[in-house]
């Protein structure tokens, strides 16, 4: 059995967090180091590594986590102030939990592009 990613802790209630949604595929929680006022990432339940690293199977699960985050989003009043979803992967790409997960980002402006 490989060890659990971090994130797969936190699924299981074995790490700390403050999860703002969960439903059969996925799960939502606040970052612990929050880049903007709402921060949250976006996590699948099954431990898919990267983007790069899911596949043809993973479709319908991918489909689901952005309507997830959409909703998540929506949920924190953010849905039209305007808000941003991120897949960091990779090394160069910025990624550091090798645990598919997509960053909701907002309540404030958000420059562009990116550092
Ligand atoms: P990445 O850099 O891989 O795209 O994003 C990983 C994110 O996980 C970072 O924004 C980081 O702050 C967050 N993070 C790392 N460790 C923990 C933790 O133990 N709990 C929570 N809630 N977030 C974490």
């Amino acid at each position: 059995m490989p060890e659990k990613t971090l994130f797969e802790k936190i699924r299981d209630r074995e790490i700390p967090a403050d999860i703002v949604h969960e439903d059969d595929h996925c799960l939502a929680f606040r970052d612990i180091s929050p880049q903007a006022p709402l921060h949250i990432l976006v996590v699948p339940k099954k431990a898919i590594p990267r983007i790069a690293s899911a596949s043809e199977d993973d479709a319908r699960l991918l489909g689901s986590l952005l309507i997830a985050a959409a909703a998540v989003a929506a949920k924190h009043g953010i849905a039209d102030s305007g808000f941003r979803l991120v897949i960091n992967n990779g090394r160069d790409g910025g990624e550091t939990v090798p645990h598919l997960h997509i960053h909701l980002l907002g309540g404030r402006p958000l420059d562009w592009p990116p550092g």
